[in-house]
Order: C-alpha cells, then sequence, then structure tokens
C-alpha cells in the first residue's frame, strides 16, 4: 500500500500517519454530475476504506461534456449514473470498497444512506436535498463540503457542525423558485466543475485526516471566465444569527412529512416522481404490460418507454423520470397512465 499511496504519504499535510487514518474513513458523495465524477475519483485514488455513491438519474449524451466517469458505452447501455460510476472507480482503485446507490435521497431513506459516513461531499443540483443533508450533519455532528456550480462559476463551503456556520446560517431560506440560474438556462463549462470538486476534495482529505488548522473557512466563490477568485467570510455569521438549525436546533427539512414527490430536474427537460410508498416494480412484467403503449426497452436497472415526444424512465422502486415535459401535471397524468399510482 505505501508504493500506491507514496506521493500522497510524501506529502507533508497527511504523511504515513494522515495515510493511515484516511484508509479507515468512510465517505459518502450525495449525486454524481459533473461535481460528483471528479470528487468521487479522486476520493477513491486517495485510498479511503469506503466510498458511497447516491444519484437519482441515468446517463445522457448532454452529460458526457463534463461528466468525467462515464462514456458512449454507458449511454448505450441504459446505465444509471452510479452503476457506471461504481465499476470505474473499482477498476482505479479495487481496495476502496465502492457502493452505489440509485436513490433520490429524502427524509425517508437519509438515514439508511448516510449512516456511518465520517463525511459528506455535495454534488447536488438542489437545495432542497442541501438542505436536507444540512439538517441531517448538523444533528449528527457530520461535517459535509457544499459545492455548487452554473456557467463558469462556482461555490464552495465546508460545514463542520459546531466549528462553522452551517449552510442555513449562510443561505437563511431555500432561494424561492425561479430565482436561482440552472444548468439548463446558464450551460456550464466544464473546467469550473472539476475544480469546484478539486477543492472540495482537498478540504475533505483536510477534515479526514485532522488538519482543521488549514480548512477554507469562508465561502469560495471563483468565476474561471471572468478570472475571479473571492473569498465571502462568513465565519461571524453563525454568532450574529439565531439560525432555525445550528442554534435552535430544530431541523425543518429532517422532519418534513410531505417531501415533493413531483420534482422539476435541473438541466433537464424532465420532472421526477416519486411513488407514495415505495414501491417493488418487476420491470420485466410492466415491460410486457407496456409493450403495446410505445417502444419499450429495459435492463435490471430501469425501464424506458417512447411515447411521442416522451420518455418514462422507471425504476424498480416505482420512481419515474418524465424527459419531454416540465409541467407537473402532464408527467404525473403520464405516470398514472402508463405506471399507475
Ligand atoms: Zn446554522
Amino acid at each position: 500500500m505505501s508504493e500506491r499511496y507514496a506521493r500522497q504519504i510524501s506529502f507533508y499535510g497527511i504523511g504515513i500517519q494522515g495515510q493511515k487514518i484516511l484508509m479507515q474513513k468512510n465517505a459518502v458523495l450525495i449525486g454524481c454530475g459533473a461535481l460528483g465524477c471528479t470528487s468521487a475519483n479522486l476520493l477513491v485514488r486517495s485510498g479511503l476504506k469506503r466510498l458511497k455513491v447516491i444519484d437519482r438519474d441515468y446517463i445522457e449524451e448532454s452529460n458526457l461534456q463534463r461528466q468525467s466517469l462515464f462514456d458512449e458505452e454507458d449511454i448505450s447501455k441504459n446505465l444509471p449514473k452510479v452503476v457506471a460510476a461504481q465499476k470505474k472507480l473499482q477498476k482505479v482503485n479495487s481496495h476502496v470498497q465502492v457502493e452505489s446507490f440509485i436513490a433520490d435521497l429524502n427524509p425517508s431513506n437519509i438515514e439508511t444512506l448516510l449512516e456511518s459516513a465520517d463525511i459528506i461531499i455535495d454534488g447536488t443540483d438542489n437545495f432542497e436535498t442541501r438542505f436536507l443533508v444540512n439538517d441531517y450533519c448538523v444533528k449528527k455532528g457530520i461535517p459535509w463540503i457544499y459545492g455548487a456550480c452554473i456557467g463558469s462559476v462556482g461555490l464552495t463551503m465546508n460545514i463542520v457542525p459546531s466549528k462553522t456556520p452551517c449552510l442555513r446560517c449562510v443561505l437563511e431560506n431555500i432561494p424561492p423558485f425561479g430565482t436561482i440560474e440552472t444548468c439548463d438556462t446558464e450551460g456550464i463549462i466544464a473546467p469550473i466543475a472539476s475544480m469546484i470538486a478539486s477543492i472540495q476534495v482537498a478540504e475533505a482529505l483536510k477534515i479526514l485526516t485532522g488538519n482543521f488548522e488549514t480548512l477554507n473557512k469562508g465561502l469560495l466563490k471563483i468565476d474561471l471566465w471572468r478570472n475571479e477568485i473571492k473569498r465571502l467570510h462568513v465565519e461571524d455569521i453563525k454568532e450574529k444569527s439565531d439560525c432555525i438549525t445550528c442554534k435552535q436546533h430544530r431541523y425543518e427539512f429532517l422532519s418534513k412529512k410531505t417531501y415533493s414527490m413531483i420534482t422539476t430536474l435541473c438541466a433537464r427537460n424532465a420532472v421526477q416522481i416519486l411513488h407514495p410508498n415505495g414501491s417493488k416494480l418487476d420491470l420485466k412484467r410492466l415491460a410486457v404490460r407496456l409493450e403495446k403503449a410505445g417502444y419499450v426497452s429495459f435492463n435490471s436497472f430501469l425501464l424506458r418507454l417512447k411515447i411521442d415526444r416522451y420518455e418514462l424512465t422507471v425504476f424498480p422502486d416505482g420512481r419515474s423520470i418524465i424527459s419531454g415535459t416540465t409541467d407537473a401535471s402532464v408527467a404525473k397524468g403520464l405516470y398514472a397512465k402508463y405506471i399507475g399510482m
């Protein structure tokens, strides 16, 4: 092992002790898109004990521009992101336990999915999931690293419970719908995602090896197109605020009983629908039933039905991503008609 990690061990901030500690650590990555692909690659190469990768989506052609773990063959096989990622990551480092979960992280599964995490890395594309993760991490005292990017701009911040402000301290509330740009409208260049993910992993290595003194303590904002790097000082926000999460210890997102069953997805002309009670679909039987409705294909991870300009992708737990519309009622109608509630 010492040969494999020789250059990292030679580095003054890690050393042999740091490497030994790293190899006992479990990380969880939420979202395996542009940020997640780079983070997962770097984390697995660094030699952790275990990396869990959670993502709800499958690979599309427009992902290949920036999602560095995927290729054309994965698309032709209709693979969910985490399945393709796990295969690649395990080839990179067979000594790290890589686990993959095709799931939408929500209050009902967060305890199971994030269990035993030493650190959580944000690779998501939405604030609802980030605030949920923030609630969970503050409650359990687990550090997490926020990351986001759009266009050529990226943001990142470390949230170390009891040491730094939390995401809610900084953002107070979810920005109202429509006020945040999405990859859909703004596009994105790949280098900003690689850069933010690289910073997230560097910070993760510091946290995991106990190098708290060199942590980035601000909200870092980088614009690669305009050549701007800013560090917004948020260190004293926690003292001034009466944060509902880390001061009042009210975990609104974690205790939410009515999680969004229908969500419009970033960068996609698509809507996600969750099955109300979770389900156990037999995709093969569903394929037989839907054969006359349109063009059906399936593998062990998902079933796809093409009808007119719509494409319904259904997972075994009943969750569906309906592309070709951002209209929730149209998506709901298609779901009810073909999959059934
Ligand atoms: Zn807070």
